[in-house]
């Protein structure tokens, strides 16, 4: 609390929590004419208050003085009026619903799992089935046709994986195709390759090996993130080489097979899963590029969405390049529900968890009805 700026006076003070703030923020939901605000308080209540004293400790007199530039005590009360109720019910069902993208990347178990990678087949399972009971399990496309629409349907979700792991196809597929649940698949290029699986999976066994962790585990994975392609296998091949087996990536036929899938949509995930800010234009543009042409090449397919390495960071310059490539929805990360208002180029993901239905329908009821 402070006194009110005297120069302002009572109904020009806007920097802080006033009666005249309070009044122009309630005035903008509810309407001019809907809102009355009441203050309370003089500099002794604001000392006694800052004080920690109790009211007792007061004459009755004492606090009942009220000194306007000193408000303690604000008190709004605000009353929808019926044109404000009917604007906000009309706009509700025309754009308010909310959706949800889920992001998985391996659907398995593994004993070496320091990226928290790995959902096992039975929660899966079960995810699945709570999101055919309880939600409206949609296509990646169809919902960002009813985002460009402004028309998301409530409680809509749509799942993504993300690098393109062999399990994708051997675990998730059956159970998805059971269910009739459609899945977008981002997959990387060859560029992202390490010994049959991916750079990080090679990393995770060296750092098992060196037996490192925390920071110092952290800090060696963000420099590979950010190292170009050849640079990166160098550094890779000169740590200590961990024990295999690693997680199998798809091969091209096996990529191929998975796009036959009428359930199934293939997206690109960046050619080497580089971190893409802060690359130069060139070499940004070629992380993007080669993977999109090397997928549509192979599956004679159109490439139209796409999934930021490491979830982001979004840039205008990388949204301007994916435009350049016809993408049209590109799937971030930041746990947000989409929205009518949500951004193509930016849709933001829901990253899951090796969770059981219960943990996931709840989670999915905060983020749509919290
Ligand atoms: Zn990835």
């Amino acid at each position: 609390m402070s006194r009110l700026d005297y120069e302002s006076g009572l109904e020009g003070d806007f920097w802080r929590f006033t009666p005249a703030s309070a009044r122009r923020l309630f005035e903008d939901v509810f309407g001019a004419g809907q809102v009355e605000v009441e203050a309370h308080g003089n500099v002794l209540a604001c000392c006694g208050f800052l004080l920690g004293l109790a009211a007792e400790e007061f004459r009755k007199e004492e606090l009942d003085h009220n000194d306007p530039y000193f408000p303690l005590l604000l008190c709004v009360r605000a009353v929808k009026s019926e044109e404000s109720t009917a604007r906000s019910g009309a706009t509700r069902a025309a754009s308010d619903g909310k959706a949800a993208i889920l992001l998985y990347h391996r659907i398995d178990r593994s004993s070496r799992d320091r990226w928290r990678l790995c959902v096992s087949p039975g929660n899966f399972e079960k995810q699945l089935d709570r999101l055919v009971a309880r939600f409206r399990p949609v296509s990646l496309r169809e919902l960002a046709d009813s985002v460009r629409e402004g028309r998301v349907p409530h409680r809509s979700i749509a799942l993504t994986f993300d690098d393109g792991y062999r399990d994708n196809l051997a675990s998730a597929l059956p159970l998805l195709k059971d269910r009739g649940i459609p899945a977008t698949f981002f997959l990387s290029g060859d560029g992202a390759t390490a010994g049959g699986s991916f750079w990080w999976e090679q990393l995770d066994a060296s750092l098992e090996k060196m037996g490192l962790d925390g920071d110092e585990a952290r800090e060696l994975h963000w420099r590979l993130a950010h190292a170009a392609e050849e640079d990166r296998r160098r550094r890779l091949a000169d740590l200590p080489q961990g024990d295999g087996p690693f997680p199998p990536r798809m091969s091209e036929q096996e990529v191929a097979s998975l796009a036959r899938e009428p359930l199934a949509e293939i997206g690109a995930h960046g050619w080497s899963h580089r971190a893409l800010s802060p690359l130069p234009a060139p070499e940004l543009e070629r992380e993007i590029a080669e993977n999109v042409r090397a997928l549509s090449g192979t599956l004679g397919v159109e490439i139209v969405s796409f999934a930021y390495p490491f979830g982001g960071p979004v840039t205008p310059e990388t949204q301007g390049i994916l435009r350049g490539f016809g993408i049209q929805a590109a799937c971030a990360i930041g746990g947000e529900p989409v929205t009518a208002r949500s951004e193509l180029l930016a849709l933001p993901r829901v990253e899951v968890g090796d969770w059981s239905g219960d943990e996931l329908e709840a989670r999915l009821e905060t983020l749509l009805e919290g």
